[in-house]
């Protein structure tokens, strides 16, 4: 009989992030267990996976409890983009909250370490800029985003009690606007939009003025700052901003994505969706601090190998 390094678990590991978390592990060693309900994940992104004997896929809900024995569990099931999650936002809420408890739960009873896939969106529009961890953000607890945003506060906050209450090993991950291979064509966030619109030859759908800003985070990036703080000392549960600083307007993003693509797609105007955060920028500090990490992939070059992958699809 083999034996891996660990058991891992990956709730929402069918999705864009999961993934390549799941891909990641699987490479250096690890017993990974992928667990998704495929609302927005696919079965394409993790069929190169299939045939590793350190991995395996089950269809599940994580709303509904789980048992399984792991080691550790890093929780990503929801969906991400706004289109998504407004769909069926009592779902969104669910998933969030009843997930984090059932995760939770699973986490006491085998005494896994567990990570959870907070957002920047819990500092809603900020008020602060660049966003500190310290900051407590500034929510519309009943608009359009709130079953997203509210979903993920109370999250935190589970997994916070259960820290305190239960002693829980917790790893609480704020991330910020992240974008990359396998993101789902129509997923509606904004990189994969533009990408798509502008191999298309289609208008860029610029919402606003574009003046508001992101800032955007390579995914492989992203992924070696999941693994460095699930590997962080237990008395380090975060909450820790992971992105890329670098802030740039959403103009400025389709005026790059159109010259990387040289595309001849014009750029048009839409009405800006309700409670939209006017600007987004991580403060990095704790994670270089406490996880020796920073982005290495800049924009340009992020944007060059996505372009590459959407190529490659549509
Ligand atoms: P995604 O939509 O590609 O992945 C989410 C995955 O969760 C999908 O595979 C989906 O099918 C699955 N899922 C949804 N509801 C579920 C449920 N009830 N039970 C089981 N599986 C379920 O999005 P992503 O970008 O990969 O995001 C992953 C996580 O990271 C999410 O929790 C998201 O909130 C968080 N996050 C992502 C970003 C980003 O920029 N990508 C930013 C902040 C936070
Ligand atoms: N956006 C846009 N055109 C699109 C999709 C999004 O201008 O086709 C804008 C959106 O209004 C927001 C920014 O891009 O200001 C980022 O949107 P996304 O949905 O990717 O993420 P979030 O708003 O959650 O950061």
């Amino acid at each position: 009989m083999q034996h891996y390094q660990k058991r891992v678990l990956v709730t929402g590991g069918a999705g864009f992030l999961g993934s390549h978390l799941c891909e990641r592990l699987v490479a250096a060693g690890c017993d990974v267990l992928c667990v998704d309900n495929l609302f927005t994940g696919t079965k394409a992104n993790i069929s190169h996976l299939i045939p590793k004997t350190n991995f395996e896929f089950m269809r599940h809900d994580v709303t509904f409890p789980l048992y399984v024995e792991m080691d550790e569990i890093y929780n990503l099931a929801c969906p991400a983009s706004p289109i998504h999650y407004q769909f069926d936002p009592v779902q969104t809420t669910k998933t969030s909250v009843h997930g984090a408890i059932n995760m939770l739960g699973l986490a006491k009873r085998t005494k896994a370490k567990i990570f959870q896939a907070s957002t920047s969106e819990v500092y809603g529009d900020p008020q602060v800029h660049p966003q500190t961890e310290d900051y407590w953000g500034h929510v519309n607890p009943t608009g359009y985003r709130a079953c997203y945003d509210e979903g993920k506060r109370c999250a935190e906050t589970l997994f916070f009690d259960y820290r305190r209450q239960h002693s829980l090993r917790i790893k609480v991950a704020r991330i910020f606007n992240t974008y990359g291979p396998r993101m789902h064509p129509n997923d509606g966030r904004v990189v994969s939009n533009f990408i798509v619109q502008a191999l298309k030859g289609a208008p860029i759908t610029v919402f606003g003025n574009g003046d508001q800003s992101r800032s955007f985070c390579y995914v492989e990036d992203l992924v070696t700052a999941f693994i460095r703080l699930m590997d962080t000392a237990d008395d380090f549960p975060g909450p820790v901003n992971l992105g890329n600083p670098g802030e740039f307007t959403i103009l400025e993003l389709a005026e790059t994505v159109i010259r990387l693509t040289g595309s001849k797609s014009e750029i048009v105007f839409k009405p800006l969706p309700q409670d939209d955060p006017l600007q987004r920028q991580p403060d990095i500090r704790l994670a270089r601090e406490k996880l020796g990490w920073e982005p290495t992939i800049g924009l340009e070059e992020g944007l060059t190998r996505t372009i590459a992958y959407f190529e490659s699809i549509i």
